[in-house]
């Protein structure tokens, strides 16, 4: 997997659920072409959306808590220090790596 590869992910996701600009959607349609693991990966995302919406997927109670417990809490008093956007950013993925790993484990369990 490419390092362009890794910000595909995301891209995927928003291209399925059909909220990509025309210049985002050529940059994924560009890459799929050239890239099977990207091909494999959005066919996967469609076929995970389609039974999603067809059924409800049980995954274990532990592992739902566990990744919404990584996100943190923000209380009325929390202070809150200046970050550039990126910074921001790589925070939310790191945060969320959990969800995905969820979401990744229950792509597998159906
Ligand atoms: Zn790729």
């Amino acid at each position: 997997m490419s390092e362009q590869c890794t910000s595909m992910d995301e891209l995927l996701i928003d291209y399925i659920n059909g909220n990509l600009s025309k210049d985002d959607i050529a940059v994924v349609l560009q890459h799929i072409a050239c890239c099977s693991d990207c091909r494999r990966e959005m066919a996967q995302l469609i076929q995970f959306r389609n039974r999603l919406q067809k059924q409800s997927i049980s995954i274990p109670k532990e592992l739902k808590e566990s990744a919404f417990a990584q996100i943190p809490k923000v209380s009325p008093d929390t202070e809150f220090a200046p970050m550039t956007l990126s910074e921001a950013t790589a925070m939310i993925r790191s945060a969320l790596n959990p969800v995905q790993k969820t979401i990744k484990l229950a792509m597998k369990l159906i």
